[in-house]
């Protein structure tokens, strides 16, 4: 486990946040908030990926309607995001939100910023400060410029705001869509206060590209252990960015798994299989079991099963058939088109069986067969089944 930076925890309506509690995974609906059943139906769908906090924008009265109707019927705590409008602020806390987020570069009066603390002080209701690069106070941009330093000042001005009328349950942010510069600003925010941190690359963009940068983001601070609550910011389908929040936090063991995880080689001259193929139609049959076993989809039966033996079952192809295994003892030796079949079904018996039950159901022989399968595919292709002496032989001769 990494050391988390000590911090104080604020209450998102039952989720704490900060102060060692477990890291969340939130995301932001992108239905118009005053459509209520299409924004439930879609909370719903990120909470079933994994959102623990969902954010959906007030950004007019009908919205703070819609707010209110959809926070008593939500599965997940409701924030609302709130731009340049103080009074939706307001509309939104009665509405009855579990939070509210600020952006200090577009809500700028003081009168303003400090009567939304009041209120939300009165109800105990937490407020993200929610920096972003792409949008400062042009005052603190022309001092500034856009470096980790003007997020951090926007940040502690706003604190500054909230502390004269006694408001402290706050939770920050201090996004951009530049990883390093994100990295950097929120290394220094860290070191200048105690308050929970959300972390999030910002305008990541779409996935694949917004993935990876929005973990080198994430992943790189909560390796540092900086992070309370983290969201991706994807160009996509809002449910990705909860899926990719939840398989994060669960790749470095900070959540348990909850649910799949498929790994796969990357093939090579060995394979025996498509190995891109069976491991799709794997992930896609056995997604839908929801069960939280690691399984290993392999092209080879020499290495194969060594390389993945902790995982909880695999496959590995070799002569035209699959070796089923599990935690790396071979179970069951079966043809080629069966491989998918026999993983569900195998992954269903570990699921009601445990993987001791599965292992004492293992078939006799199957051992013995796969070591045969093994071996013969060894002497087949020698140890270079890369060819790589052929290949020197041919480079020299060119
Ligand atoms: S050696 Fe076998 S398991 Fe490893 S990458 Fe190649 S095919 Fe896959």
């Amino acid at each position: 486990m990494f050391e988390r930076r000590i911090t104080r925890s604020v209450d998102v309506g039952g989720v704490r946040v900060g102060a060692g509690a477990p890291i969340s995974v939130q995301s932001m609906t992108t239905t118009k908030t005053a459509d209520v059943e299409a924004t439930l139906e879609q909370i719903y769908s990120l909470a079933g990926a994994g959102a623990e906090i969902v954010r959906c924008t007030c950004n007019d009265l009908a919205a703070a309607e819609g707010l209110a109707r959809i926070i008593p019927r939500s599965p997940v705590p409701i924030v609302a995001d709130i731009h340049f409008q103080y009074r939706l602020a307001l509309a939104a806390l009665d509405a009855g939100v579990a939070c509210l987020r600020l952006n200090p570069g577009n809500i700028r009066k003081a009168q303003h910023i400090k009567a939304v603390a009041s209120e939300a002080r009165d109800r105990g209701v937490p407020i993200r400060i929610g920096v972003n690069a792409g949008s400062l106070d042009p005052e603190i941009e022309e001092k500034f410029g856009v470096t980790p330093t003007a997020l951090v000042e926007s940040a502690k001005r706003e604190l500054g705001y909230f502390e004269e009328i006694g408001f402290d349950e706050v939770k920050i942010s201090v996004k951009a869509s530049d990883v390093r510069l994100m990295v950097d600003a929120y290394r220094m925010l860290a070191d200048a206060v105690e308050f929970p941190l959300h972390l999030g690359v910002t305008e990541a963009g779409p996935p694949p590209a917004g993935i990876l940068k929005a973990t080198a983001g994430i992943a790189t601070l909560l390796n540092e252990g900086i992070g309370d609550t983290i969201r991706y910011s994807l160009t996509s389908d809002p449910v990705e960015e909860a899926r990719a929040g939840r398989q994060l936090l669960e790749a470095l063991g900070l959540r348990q798994r909850s649910s799949l995880d498929l790994i796969a080689c990357p093939s090579c001259g060995r394979a025996e299989v498509d190995v891109i193929s069976i491991a799709a139609m794997a992930q896609e049959a056995l997604e839908n079991l929801n069960l939280p076993i690691q399984v290993a989809v392999m092209g080879c039966v020499v290495n194969g099963p060594g390389e993945a033996k902790s995982a909880d079952l695999g496959i590995a192809a070799g002569r035209q058939r699959g070796h089923l295994f599990v935690r790396g003892q071979v179970v069951k030796v079966v043809p080629e088109s069966e491989m998918v079949e026999a993983l569900v079904d195998w992954a269903k018996k570990i699921s009601s069986e445990g993987v001791d039950g599965a292992l004492a159901a293992a078939d006799e022989s199957a051992a013995a067969e796969a070591e045969a399968d093994r071996q013969a595919l060894l002497e087949l292709q020698g140890e270079d089944a890369n060819q790589a002496e052929e290949l020197v032989r041919m480079i020299r001769k060119r």
